[in-house]
């Protein structure tokens, strides 16, 4: 029996972990008191982790689809040189825009994110596509316009408001933010804290609300944007944050001067006495702080409602202070900047859509690879998604897979997008290698979790810095051996805090420029090689130096105290040796200013293209429902036992095993159905049979299905749900392509027993 710390991989908290293990099992999993930043709390979902860790269906061995669509085990050398020699073809023939990336991550593991991306600089592809830009890509967007870069993300500091105000998320069940259920209670018990939640449903969250809000589905713009022109109106604004911190804000205040109030609340259908109420609570509140999520990221005018939530912080002076919404800063970040209104921007072919945040859309997938363009998409990585169950319109993408010269899946399980792909390779577990994830998204203090393996890999499964550095040797786009750099990295003196190997790094990037494509593999072949299991680690070292570079004071008060040229080498040392997780950065609440990348460092309230969307929302239509289709379904619904794709076996499941469809009692009947029966659930892109649950807490019109079913286990037939059956990729963002997946028309028929 050992003990070890961990983390938890299900969802963006990543809450710290203390495991104990036994013959290569978990035997107990609890909350870590030592990690600095859950402290101990864990939700229920983390203590069913072995159903991830061990199952059937996990992969032992590289795979290769053979003629009549069944898999036979090869080697890895057999694999590696083949798809290298494949990768190599398709690149010669048709260049790299023949290349496509999706995935790179998912709520924990995004180390290997460092090497995969190499391949797609070899191949000279820009396509990388990511479950993101599903979801965020609206928000980057807004930030890059309002902050000046994309990389500026906010969060917010719930624990310390006073007032909250959740639009659009279910934390009781989502979590995303710091121990999301004991947090929710602070706010239920405290007669001092209101919480306030904004949603279809009345969720658990909305329970232990103050006031709850439930509105029509699709109509979270108007009821923004009422509440702000009551701010205006009523001079609750901040004047003196709006002059001194940001720009625009007469035009901001003009346009929402013309908003009809009236109108708005009663499309959106809530009390207007409790929309006057919520404005003026979270106006005049001390601590201010909005949460918002999916459902108002994934719904009708997804991109202005990002606009419109952070006009909400920003109008009130809610920002940048302690209990309300902030910028943070990240040591390995997830989030980049890429500015589409530059010469360089590279679009798709069939689309010409920008990356936002170096992210393509994976709305747009299907058709980028199913067209007749020479320049189409021929070749397709796949490492840790499965974009076959969660993109919207499955049946589009299983036909587009089809036209793919090349498709190559990384992951743990044989996934359903694994079943389409020529060869499969097994990767190492999150808890058979070194990882971490780049969500950490805290501000005013920050924090980085290097998780150390506990398990031997299972088969022959490797970690993702083994995968691609075979995989672009073999390419031959980096060399197997470093004499030079090994010599020194196992030999220098800790006293010079690696201060000569990264003079050596850079000397040899000068002299083979090509070796910047992979630097991840370059570090791991030779810091790695002396750094022994947290070897693919080795790429913080630079990623240490610039954070501590760009941010000294506030890493000093974290407690890593070093000469400034070896204070990143010192953060790194802390990173190595700190398996529970590290304070990294402590800063004060002022840092906020400096954040902002605009020049002015001021935030601009009124960019153009902002403000067209907000002039254009009276023309939008707000109920695109139809005869056919009369109902909205939230494709996509948080409960308490679902939790991505990671956990393919169902017996994780204590309760919802078919993950019900919810329905409101009144529409139960009027449809025909019963508590317990069955239905045929058909939208515009397809039909699925849902098991029915008669839902008190639903509201009328509105139906919700949970995300995270619909998989197979040891080749069974889909268990539950598979939502993206009924998703249909045209229904999306128009500028940013993020589906509609918490509005979609669907139809319901009952099926007899
Ligand atoms: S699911 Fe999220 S909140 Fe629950 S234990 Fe895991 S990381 Fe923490």
């Amino acid at each position: 029996m050992s003990t070890h710390h961990t983390a938890c991989i299900l969802c963006s908290r990543n809450c710290g972990l203390l495991v104990e293990v036994e013959n290569e099992q978990f035997k107990k999993i609890k909350g870590d008191d030592d990690c600095p930043s859950s402290k101990g709390y864990i939700c229920q979902k983390a203590a069913r982790l072995t159903h991830y860790q061990s199952h059937s269906d996990r992969l032992t061995h590289p795979l290769k689809r053979t003629s009549d669509g069944s898999f036979v085990s090869i080697s890895w050398d057999q694999a590696l040189d083949e798809i290298a020699a494949k990768l190599k073809s398709i690149k010669s023939q048709y260049g790299g825009k023949a290349f496509a990336f999706y995935g790179g991550g998912g709520q924990g593991n995004h180390l290997g994110g460092a090497y995969n991306q190499q391949l797609l600089r070899v191949m000279g592809s820009r396509y990388r596509y990511n479950s993101l830009a599903q979801e965020k890509t609206g928000d980057f967007w807004v930030n890059g316009r309002m902050f000046g870069s994309q990389k500026c993300h906010t969060t917010e500091d719930v624990e310390h408001a006073d007032y909250l105000l959740v639009i659009g998320a279910n934390p009781y069940q989502s979590h995303g933010i710091p121990s999301a259920r004991d947090t929710l209670k602070h706010f239920k018990n405290d007669p001092a804290k209101t919480l306030v939640v904004v949603d279809p449903r009345k969720t658990e969250t909305a329970k232990m609300a103050d006031i709850h809000l439930q509105l029509k589905p699709g109509t979270d713009a108007y009821l923004m944007s009422a509440m702000l022109s009551i701010i205006v109106r009523e001079g609750l604004h901040d004047e003196d944050f709006l002059r001194t911190r940001c720009q625009g804000f007469d035009a901001v205040k003009a346009e929402l001067l013309k908003v009809p109030v009236e109108q708005y609340v009663q499309m959106a259908d809530v009390p207007i006495e409790a929309v006057y109420q919520v404005a003026r609570g979270y106006a005049k509140a001390q601590r201010g702080c909005l949460r918002i999520d999916l459902g108002i990221q994934q719904s009708l005018n997804s991109t202005l409602n990002s606009y419109l939530e952070k006009l909400l912080f920003l109008v009130t002076g809610n920002f940048g202070i302690h209990g309300g919404n902030n910028l943070h800063v990240g040591l390995m970040p997830v989030i980049t900047d890429s500015d589409e209104r530059k010469p360089s921007t590279v679009r798709t072919v069939r689309h010409g859509m920008f990356p936002i945040s170096a992210l393509y859309p994976p709305n747009l997938l299907a058709d980028e690879i199913n067209h007749d363009h020479p320049d189409r998409i021929r070749a397709l990585f796949v490492d840790s998604g499965n974009p076959a169950s969660t993109i919207a319109d499955t049946g589009k993408l299983e036909e587009a897979f089809k036209k793919l010269e090349l498709m190559v899946v990384v992951d743990v399980a044989m996934t359903e997008t694994a079943r389409h792909a020529h060869y499969v390779l097994p990767a190492a577990s999150q808890f058979e290698k070194t990882e971490a994830t780049g969500f950490n998204l805290e501000f005013p203090e920050n924090y980085f979790h290097l998780r150390h393996p506990i398990f031997e890999p299972t088969g022959d499964a490797l970690p993702e810095a083994e995968i691609y550095t075979r995989l672009l040797e073999k390419m031959g786009a980096v060399p197997k051996r470093y004499p030079v750099l090994s010599f020194i990295a196992k030999h220098e003196p800790k006293a010079t805090g690696h201060a000569l190997f990264m003079g050596a790094l850079a000397l040899k990037f000068l002299k083979q420029s090509r070796l910047k494509q992979a630097p991840s593999s370059v570090l791991y072949r030779t810091l790695g090689q002396a750094m022994g299991p947290l070897g693919s680690a080795a790429f913080l070292l630079p990623l240490s130096i610039v954070f501590a570079k760009a941010h000294p004071a506030a890493v000093r008060r974290a407690g890593v105290q070093a000469p400034s040229w070896k204070l990143g080498y010192e953060l790194f040392q802390r990173i190595l040796n700190s398996p529970q997780g590290a304070v990294v950065s402590r800063h004060e609440m002022d840092d906020t200013w400096s954040l902002i990348a605009h020049a002015d460092k001021k935030i601009q309230l009124a960019d153009p293209e902002l403000i067209q969307l907000l002039v254009q929302l009276p023309q939008q239509h707000i109920d695109q429902t139809c005869d056919r289709f009369p109902l909205v379904l939230m494709a996509g619904e948080r409960r308490s036992y679902n939790a991505q794709q990671i956990y393919r076996n169902p017996a994780w499941r204590k309760q919802d095993p078919h993950g019900a469809l919810r329905i409101h009692p009144d529409d139960a009947q009027k449809y025909g159905l019963q508590n317990g029966g069955r239905a045929m659930c058909e939208s515009e892109a397809g039909r699925i049979e849902v098991h029915v649950e008669v839902d008190e807490q639903t509201r009328p019109g509105f139906v919700t299905l949970p995300h995270g079913y619909g998989m197979r286990f040891q080749d069974s037939a889909p268990i539950g749900p598979q939502i993206n059956r009924l998703t249909p990729n045209t229904r999306r963002d128009p500028l940013t392509h993020t589906p509609y997946h918490k509005y979609v028309p669907v139809n319901l028929l009952p099926i007899a027993a």
